[in-house]
């Protein structure tokens, strides 16, 4: 009976608005728009509040999320301010979940897809190695998050001696190389080897051109490898690209594989010539193997690319896997049905920012995630999500409607970084931090 009351509560929540409420003077929030309904709790003043139901009040009370016990209620008008805009120190939709068994052994990898806002940053976590691939983010306040989160990584795994094995860059663009420079140069992290598409223009040329020509100043060593499809093809088809570069990680009781399965293609293989030149089509793909599990990163690949992908590996078994960073933040054109197919996925994650962040070089500006790559993964997922939860999703630019997302498809613009730790037997474990920090 308990168990009913507990879902039918959770089920009613309604959606998130894109506004918040800061709490003005002592007050409770109701669990009825009611002066004498029985109170939830009292949040301090300056408590910043998730509006509900997108502000719509009745008798005068927002309807709000409790912060402690996640529960909705009711809070008076005159006790809050509204704000336009998600808080950034709000948990949105209900926050920090876990799904999936407790992994407590040893031997585990942590895939951490940090919330850098519009852009990708993937921490791979081994147990005898670190590896970042792509070091993006909005703006410059997040790339300082990034460089924090990494440092609160390294603080936390001090075996690890504040070393990333290898920084992978898929693409020029500065969604995925903003914070660089920053890593490389301004924190206390060595690098060991830096493995990109070779390319110093488009809009991340700043940070590229900057590894080009200063990476190796001020003594340090790190080694450069240009991956270009050329490297690849001459390969068996079943085996993917891989050297010490781009797997330096073999620890003691396990040795995970990372590979490379694409890269640019310096002869056209037959795509529109505004496909060729498009530096989304340009993203290294990555495959990390952990025992049974198995991850896989596409960049910004657009259809063109994506197709050429798959017929590449068909009859291989080298893009099924368990995790799929969903390509290019979930636009319209980053994922196709014969690619999701090939990946028969368990969990997807989106990297792309808050709906409500209504500026330039925005999810919302672009209408990342959109509606028809969501509803894909979805019909294809069938684990469920730690917490269902009503989520944004992108009809079209600029223009959002709340979906209820009861699989296992996550976005750091809905749960803020998203952290996927897996066994080697396959057993996988998802938490969602519901506020940026360590892990
Ligand atoms: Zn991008």
């Amino acid at each position: 009976m308990i168990a009913l009351v507990v879902f039918a509560a959770f089920y009613f929540v309604p959606p998130a608005s894109a506004d918040y409420l800061e709490v003005r003077r002592t007050v409770s929030i109701k669990e009825q728009p009611r002066r004498n309904s029985r109170n939830i709790e009292s949040p301090a003043v300056g408590t910043k509040l998730q509006l509900l139901d997108d502000g719509l009040q009745s008798r005068g009370y927002y309807q709000t999320l409790a912060p402690t016990s996640n529960r909705s209620g009711w809070i008076y008008r005159s006790f809050v301010r509204r704000y336009p805009g998600v808080h950034p120190n709000l948990v949105r939709h209900g926050g920090g979940s876990t799904d999936g068994p407790d992994l407590t052994a040893e031997s585990i990898i942590k895939v951490h897809f940090i919330d850098v806002d519009q852009g990708d940053a993937a921490l791979l976590e081994f147990p005898c190695g670190a590896v970042l691939i792509d070091a993006g983010g909005q703006n410059n306040s997040t790339t300082k998050e990034l460089a924090s989160y990494l440092k609160n990584f390294f603080d936390r795994r001090t075996d690890l001696e504040s070393t990333l094995d290898t920084i992978f860059v898929t693409h020029t663009h500065v969604d995925h190389n903003r914070a660089l420079k920053a890593i490389v140069e301004d924190s206390d992290i060595a690098i060991k080897n830096y493995v990109h598409n070779g390319e110093y223009n488009g809009s991340g040329k700043e940070a590229a051109r900057w590894m080009r020509d200063h990476a190796n100043d001020d003594g340090r060593q790190i080694k450069d490898h240009i991956v270009s499809q050329s490297e690849i093809l001459p390969l068996p088809r079943t085996s993917g690209l891989a050297d010490e570069t781009i797997d330096p990680i073999d620890c003691s009781d396990v040795d995970p594989q990372i590979r490379i399965l694409a890269g640019p293609y310096e002869e056209n293989p037959g795509w529109a010539h505004g496909e060729f030149e498009d530096g989304n089509n340009k993203s290294l793909v990555v495959r990390i193997d952990y025992g049974e599990t198995s991850f896989l990163f596409t960049g910004d690949l657009e259809e063109a690319a994506i197709e050429t992908l798959v017929e590449y590996y068909d009859g291989t078994d080298l893009l099924d896997v368990d995790v799929y960073q969903v390509g290019h933040h979930g636009s319209r054109n980053g994922t196709t049905d014969s690619m999701v197919k090939s990946m028969t996925p368990a969990i997807a994650v989106f990297s792309m920012g808050p709906a409500a962040d209504r500026r330039s070089w925005t999810a919302w500006q672009y209408g990342h995630p959109r509606r028809s790559i969501v509803e894909m993964l979805d019909r294809w997922i069938e684990r469920p999500r730690a917490e269902r939860s009503w989520v944004r999703v992108a009809s079209r630019v600029k223009d959002f409607f709340d979906y209820e997302m009861r699989d296992a498809v996550y976005g750091t613009g809905w749960d803020r970084t998203i952290v996927i730790s897996a066994d080697v037997s396959g057993n996988m474990r998802v938490e969602t931090l519901g506020q940026p920090g360590p892990s």
